[in-house]
This record gives structure tokens, C-alpha cells and sequence, in this order.
């Protein structure tokens, strides 16, 4: 299959060129005829799929005839997170770099006033986050009702924050007649309901599984100390035993976030910080930094997990077994893109042996241990007199991420579904999922420094 074969522009075609795309990706060769069609399509798949480039380029073809109206765009792209509006954002300049379309990015964090404007000016496309598209509309500045085209990506992470009421309300905004392209990784029931009820006939395609890691992704575990200082330490040891472009770092609680990143930084490696109470402009500066290479390491917490698409991330490590095993999936997704190899270490303290495992379940795979030893989780778990208790809350660790299971995940407190949006101090789980979040799925850190057996000789706790 070719991308000449999908029925795309020849300016289109010219932008897939040279961006040096050779062949569509499964998802671009089953969606994009019938995008182009105006067809609904239900596309199940993830990042790194080559998703946007499923809906960005039937849109762009489509557009190359007719005109907007000032406030009333044509196209609406709903993202989940601002980083990922403002990713797909980016991808539409690339593609759509000869085509004269005006693009309209709606984020939240930043002033109102200069997208105010772009609407004005008229906006072919508009990119948004639903919590801000529903402030410009309900302030008059955008109308729904010429939307030819809507797309709705990641809505199963849209889920996961508490989107799904207002993006009913933003379909109930939209003209029946449009054409609606609906992406989720996976179909939980209430995602399910809402295609049930807005797509029309809408043709199913399923790519990859949720539980799936590319195969160009190596894997590998560390046996790490649970103790803080220690267990920086034999980090740094890591990092240095290997050959890294860039690496992406994922703590499980903004707190580490800070505290690792401050340590890296004191001990000379070049790197940033990325968390939620951090606001827009400083998120977007940090991405771009290491983006760009000047920066080599990023800390994250699990607000960069998700979606984001940097093609030269060599490496990401899992400072912390991750609460939720999914999480897993999603933060070594960050490597390993569009066929690029990949690695993904992962430190694993004792205490940590049981999320190892519900990680390894849904991979449905054992990942060896860098030192070559067995899996430890039966020999080295401790008794369970000794487990300690649940980790210290964390707002971001529990609350930013409430699950699918039990609860509806409506993530915001007001019932609405985008406080956080607006507020980042508001972004609170129900107390049904921080429990969840609390209880069994989540594994303490042990106070003993158990130093992984590769580091024995030279270790020095030192931070
Ligand atoms: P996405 O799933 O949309 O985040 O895309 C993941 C990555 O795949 C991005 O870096 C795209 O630039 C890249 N990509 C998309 N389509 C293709 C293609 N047909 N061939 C090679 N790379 C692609």
C-alpha cells in the first residue's frame, strides 16, 4: 500500500514526502479512504500509531476547496492535554504547509486575547482542549454549527480526566450532518455509549492492542534500593554506564519529580523538570528544550506520559514501578517511535515486586533484569509483616489519574469535568479513586537499601 493509493491532495501527498513518510502505517491505510469518503470512523488505536496524520491529512485534502467564516471553523480536533493540542498542532503546520488554512490552537494557561483573534480572523481548523473551547463558545466568541469535521482523540484518556460531559455537549454544539473521526486506545462502556450515541454507522478500525509494546522498544529492570538517597545514586550510576541521546525520567509523584530533578542537576547532568503544578508557558518551554536537545534529561510525572511524540527519546526510565501497570505501557510508548529503536530501564525495589508483576500480566511477558539474575519476586519479597503501608498521597500520583474501574472517572470535582483545566490546584480525583489509587494497586517503597548487584562494588550512598 502506498500513500498515492488513499485518494490524499497532491499537495498533501507532496507534505507526506517530504516529511520522509515512505509507506501509510496501518492505521493511515484503513482510515484515511474512508476519512476521505465521509465516513465516520472509529479508530482504536494509541500513540505511535501514526494516528494524527490518520485525521489530519483526509482533513487537509478535504479543505483545499472552500472557505471560513470568521468564529465558525470547519474542523474541531479535541485533545485531551494542551501538550498534545498543541503536538497535533504542529503536526497540521507540517503537513499543511502549502495550504492556506488558518489554524486556531485553544489551550488553557495561556490569555484569551490572542485566541480571540485567530477566531476573528477566521479559523479553518480549530485545535482545542474541551474545558477552553467551552469557555470561548459560552463567551460568544466561537459558533459550532458550521463544523464539517469533528475529531475526538485519546477519548479514553479524555475519560480518564473528567472530559466526557462536555465533549456530549460539544457534540450536542456540532450539526448532526458533520463527520465525526473518534479515536480511543480502548473502548471502556462509557466510551462506547457516547459512539453509540454521535457516530454515525461509523466504520470500526482496530490496530493495535492497549497492552502492546512495539517491538523495537528493549526492555530491561534494575535492582534498585528503596532507600531516596540510595537509590538516586545508583541511578546516576545508571545513566552513566550508558550511551544516552535523550532520556525521559518518570517518577511517580511530582514531589520526586523536583527532588530528582535538583539531584541530577547538582551532580551535572543537563535536565528538566515536567509535573502538573508547573504552569503552561514553563511546560511548553521545557518540552521545547528537550525537544530541540537542549536539554538531554526530562523528570516527568505521568502528565508527559501520554501521547507525547518526541522521535529521539533513546531512552526512558521508570524511576518508580509505575502505581498502575497500564501506566507502564504508555510511559516506555515515549521511546522507540515510528520505528526508531528504544530502550526502557526500570528501577524495581523489593517492595515493588508486586506492580512488576501486574505489569508484566498485561504485557504478558517476563522483562529481564540488566544484572542477568532471575526474577527476584518470588526469592527477594519481603514477608508481608514487613510491607510498609500505601505511599504518601500525592496529588498528581492519585489524583490526576483517577481509573476506569468502579467510578465513571469524572476527574474534576464540580461535577463538570474541567475544573482542572482552569485551575490546576483543582484537579482533584472522586475519593473513590484515590482509594482505588491507595489501596492494593499501589506498592510502598521499602526503607532498606537493597543495591543492585551490577552497582555492589562502587555503590556509596551519596546524594
Ligand atoms: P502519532 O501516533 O500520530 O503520534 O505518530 C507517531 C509518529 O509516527 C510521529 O512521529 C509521526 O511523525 C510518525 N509517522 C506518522 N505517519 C508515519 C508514516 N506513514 N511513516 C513514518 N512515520 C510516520
Amino acid at each position: 500500500m502506498t500513500f498515492s493509493e488513499l485518494g490524499l491532495s497532491q499537495k498533501v501527498l507532496a507534505a507526506v514526502e517530504a516529511a520522509g513518510y515512505t509507506q501509510p502505517t496501518e492505521i493511515q491505510a484503513q482510515a484515511i479512504p474512508f476519512a476521505l469518503a465521509g465516513r465516520d470512523v472509529l479508530g482504536i488505536a494509541q500513540t505511535g500509531t501514526g494516528k494524527t496524520a490518520a485525521f489530519t491529512l483526509p482533513i487537509l485534502t478535504r479543505f483545499e476547496k472552500g472557505r471560513t467564516r470568521a468564529r465558525m471553523p470547519r474542523s474541531l480536533i479535541l485533545e485531551p492535554t494542551r501538550e498534545l493540542a498543541a503536538q497535533v498542532a504542529d503536526a497540521l503546520e507540517t503537513y499543511g504547509a502549502k495550504h492556506k488554512l488558518n489554524v486556531a490552537l485553544l489551550i488553557g494557561g495561556v490569555s484569551f486575547a490572542d485566541q480571540d483573534r485567530k477566531l476573528d480572523r477566521g479559523a479553518d481548523i480549530v485545535i482545542a482542549t474541551p474545558g477552553r473551547l467551552l469557555d470561548h463558545q459560552e463567551r460568544g466568541k466561537l459558533m459550532l454549527n458550521a463544523v464539517e469535521i469533528l475529531v475526538v482523540d485519546e477519548a479514553d484518556r479524555m475519560l480518564d480526566m473528567g472530559f466526557i460531559p462536555d465533549i456530549e455537549r460539544i457534540f450536542k454544539l456540532t450539526p448532526f450532518t458533520r463527520q465525526t473521526l473518534f479515536f480511543s486506545a480502548t473502548m471502556p462502556p462509557e466510551i462506547q455509549r457516547l459512539t453509540d450515541a454521535f457516530l454515525h454507522t461509523p466504520e470500526q478500525i482496530e490496530v493495535a492492542p492497549p497492552s502492546s509494546i512495539v517491538a523495537t522498544i528493549e526492555q530491561k529492570l534494575v535492582r534498585a534500593p528503596a532507600e531516596p538517597m540510595a537509590k538516586r545514586d545508583a541511578f546516576r550510576k545508571l545513566l552513566r554506564s550508558l550511551e544516552i541521546a535523550t532520556a525521559l525520567v518518570f517518577c511517580n509523584r511530582k514531589r520526586d519529580v523536583k527532588v530528582l530533578q535538583r539531584s541530577l542537576a547538582k551532580h551535572g547532568f543537563n535536565v528538566g523538570e515536567i509535573h502538573g503544578d508547573m504552569d503552561q508557558h514553563a511546560r511548553m518551554d521545557t518540552l521545547e528544550r528537550f525537544r530541540s536537545g537542549t536539554l538531554k534529561y526530562l523528570v516527568a510525572s505521568d502528565v508527559a506520559a501520554r501521547g507525547l511524540d518526541i522521535p529521539k527519546v533513546s531512552h526512558v526510565f521508570n524511576f518508580d514501578v509505575p502505581y498502575h501497570a497500564e501506566d507502564y505501557v504508555h510511559r516506555i510508548g515515549r521511546t522507540g517511535r515510528a520505528g526508531r529503536r528504544g530502550e526502557a530501564y526500570m528501577l524495581v525495589s523489593k517492595a515493588e515486586h508486586k506492580a512488576l508483576a501486574a505489569i508484566e500480566g498485561l504485557i504478558g511477558k517476563k522483562i529481564d533484569w540488566l544484572d542477568g539474575g532471575h526474577d527476584a519476586a518470588e526469592s527477594e519479597a519481603r514477608p508481608a509483616s514487613q510491607a510498609a503501608a500505601a505511599p504518601p498521597a500525592d496529588k498528581e500520583a492519585t489524583a490526576a489519574r483517577p481509573r476506569r474501574r468502579g467510578s465513571r472517572g469524572n476527574g474534576a470535582s464540580n461535577g463538570h469535568g474541567r475544573a482542572h483545566e482552569r485551575d490546576p490546584a483543582a484537579k482533584r480525583a472522586p475519593a473513590k479513586a484515590r482509594q482505588g489509587a491507595e489501596r492494593g494497586e499501589t506498592v510502598a517503597f521499602a526503607e532498606t537499601a537493597d543495591v543492585p548487584a551490577f552497582l555492589r562494588r562502587s555503590f556509596t550512598p551519596a546524594s
